[in-house]
């Protein structure tokens, strides 16, 4: 830990307002802030108040000036062959052109708009279009199934929702159309507008005369339509998106603007020391936090090119990434230990094919990042790679080293120091005292949380604080909900989840949300799910269900074809990324007197580990059935 890391961190938590104020200035503010931060109501923070901005300005509008004809966004599709680079002037005409197709909807400022959409250049268009009108986006990862779509319209209640025909991955169209009518079927909220991208990849899409409605025809009536950007107050949400937690209900992390606009303006420099011109590829999708914060707001605001990459990262072959990095000249790579997972799987050569010159680094982030593929990524470039943590709540990173304002030395396993802003602490999880170096704690934030981090949940204050500051007694500290060390140097490192979180490569999911899926078959009885340690995606979700009659499972044949239909339904209700890897099917689950579910014995023994100490238990055979099923007995 160097000694400007030093003096850059603690300034901004000592000198807090001045600090701030300095990075505001990063950003354009249509009219100046009176004040760096009201805390007046914690842990309720308000960054920049009385400023007046807005999103689509900064990423798009104020680089008119100095980079019309440079590139903004670079759509590359492996699944449909195209490949189409716009400037920032092109950009500009595209977003006003979707946000008067908006207009002409009705949708103005404070209203909702849902976007479900593949990685193409119209989903970019669509979000920074929703942000210039002062509208708020909701955007839903495409993977998450019709019902999990039907809760987050119900949350949000959205004016208009925008969506493609389909989506194309691994060479096989993925009907997001046909999803949104079945979520709307199944939602409460009255039908909003469906306005729909047709990309002519799913001939057999149906339209709903009135409500839905044709994206291209619309676009032509407002080819040449100015749509000045509305000013909005620095607390203004910009989107809410969505997330797991303990309960089976998902979380709207609410955003606000000019926060948000500052936070990413000043890690593009300080945390991924990437310069104006450049061009920044995130590997990630918008429908997560990675996408909106460094695929869409970050790069634009900072005056870069985005790729925008719908495919994986084995097609046409696993060079791909690694040529467009060539092709555009990428200086900034963003992805996820997964996805370097699969790659290493693949023949090293196709790493060696292109001139990768341009790269400076490569960030990781969004799950933990495990020796060997750490070292296989860092000397298969030969660039520094640096792991980062972060979560939806914060937007940006909590953990990160900072080559923008020092070069530090990596240690393997660390997102290395706190990012500026954060006061960070290690607590003990009863006592709330800090621990000792290499002791386990929960990572947590002294509030105020800094800007960009999430302003409240959608609709629900009180969840806020219940959630996220009441878990060290009565004081109110941020929890991350991860254990974390730190060592002598000031290194951490994050040790897994504290509540029934897992993480399926890089995406988070409740335990419950799953479970409450598995429920839903009508010949399960009860299940826990948790989650088990897997070596490609870091961890999957595995079942063990107890069936309402044994007759259901009498031979291994109708065992194995309700296993099937159990991920069916998982698939349908939530998504195939909540699919457990297994679904075992046992007499009873282990609980405790009290009747609560043993969830980290379960675990424990699923992973071939030592359960722990089971004296509290009335009746051992629930145990003993959870290891007699994943013993394959
Ligand atoms: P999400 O909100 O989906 O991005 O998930 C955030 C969670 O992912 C964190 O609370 C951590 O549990 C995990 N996570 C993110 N980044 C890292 C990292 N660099 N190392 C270890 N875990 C991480």
């Amino acid at each position: 830990m160097g000694t400007k890391y030093q003096a850059f961190h603690r300034r901004s938590i000592e000198d807090r307002d001045a600090f701030w104020s300095e990075q505001a200035q990063l950003v354009d503010w249509h009219k100046p802030f009176g004040q760096v931060l009201e805390y007046n109501k914690p842990p309720f923070a308000k960054w920049f108040v009385g400023g007046e901005t807005n999103l689509c300005h900064n990423a798009v509008d104020r680089h008119l000036k100095d980079r019309a004809q440079q590139p903004a966004l670079i759509y590359i599709s492996t699944e449909t062959g195209e490949e189409k680079t716009y400037t920032y002037a092109e950009l500009h005409a595209e977003v006003q052109r979707m946000a008067a197709v908006l207009q002409s909807l009705g949708v103005g400022k404070g209203d909702r708009v849902l976007i479900y959409m593949p990685m193409i250049a119209e989903a970019v268009f669509a979000m920074l279009a929703t942000v210039r009108i002062g509208a708020i986006h909701s955007v839903v990862f495409g993977g998450f199934a019709a019902s999990s779509l039907a809760t987050r319209i119900d949350d949000a209640q959205p004016k208009v929702m925008i969506t493609a025909d389909a989506g194309m991955r691994g060479g096989k169209a993925v009907p997001y159309k046909h999803l949104v009518d079945e979520s709307l079927r199944l939602a409460q909220t009255p039908a909003a507008k469906v306005l729909i991208v047709n990309r002519g990849l799913d001939k057999a899409m149906s339209l709903v005369a009135g409500r839905d409605l044709d994206y291209a025809t619309l676009r032509a009536q407002h080819m040449d339509t100015q749509v000045p950007v509305t000013w909005v107050e620095s607390s203004h949400p910009s989107y809410i998106l969505y997330t797991s937690g303990t309960t089976g209900k998902p979380k709207g992390v609410q955003r606000d603007t000019g926060g948000y606009a500052v936070a990413l303006a000043a890690s593009m420099r300080h945390v991924y020391q990437a310069n104006p011109g450049e061009t920044y590829f995130a590997t990630s999708d918008i429908g997560w936090v990675v996408g909106h914060s460094y695929i869409v707001y970050g790069p634009l605001i900072n005056g870069m090119a985005t790729v925008v990459y719908e495919g994986t990262p084995l097609r046409p072959d696993a060079g791909i990434w690694w040529k467009i990095v060539q092709d555009y000249k990428v200086t900034v790579m963003f992805s996820a230990p997964t996805a370097i997972r699969v790659l290493k799987k693949q023949d090293p050569a196709f790493l060696r094919k292109y001139d990768l010159s341009s790269l400076r680094h490569v960030f990781l982030a969004g799950e933990p990042l495990d020796e060997t593929t750490a070292q296989w990524i860092a000397e298969a470039l030969d660039k520094p790679i640096y792991d980062h943590y972060w979560q939806t709540e914060t937007g940006w990173a909590l953990l990160t080293g900072l080559p923008g304002v020092e070069a530090h030395a990596t240690k393997f396993g660390s997102p290395s120091f706190p990012a500026y802003g954060y006061d960070v602490r290690l607590l003990h999880e009863e006592t709330a005292a800090e621990v000792a170096p290499n002791e386990k704690g929960v990572v947590a934030v002294m509030p105020p949380l800094p800007p960009g981090c999430m302003s409240t949940v959608w609709g629900q204050d009180e969840r806020f604080v219940q959630t996220y500051f009441t878990s060290f007694r009565d004081k109110l500290i941020y929890t991350t909900f991860d254990w974390g060390t730190r060592d002598e140097d000031g290194y951490y490192f994050i040790l897994g989840r504290t509540d029934d979180v897992i993480n399926v490569a890089g995406h988070r999911l409740g335990t419950r949300e799953i479970e409450e899926a598995i429920s839903a078959h009508d010949a399960i009885a009860e299940v826990a799910v948790v989650g088990v340690a897997d070596q490609l995606k870091g961890q999957m979700p595995m079942a063990f269900a107890v069936v309402k009659d044994a007759a259901r499972i009498a031979t291994p044949e109708l065992s194995a074809a309700l296993e099937k239909e159990v991920m069916a339904k998982v698939d349908s209700l939530l998504g195939a990324i909540g699919r457990p890897k297994r679904v075992h099917f046992i007499a009873q689950l282990p609980k405790t007197r009290s009747g609560k579910v043993l969830r980290r014995s379960i675990q424990a023994i699923a992973e071939g580990r030592d359960p722990g100490d089971l004296t509290t238990l009335d009746d051992p055979s629930g145990i003993q059935m959870v290891k007699a099923a994943v013993d394959g007995k």
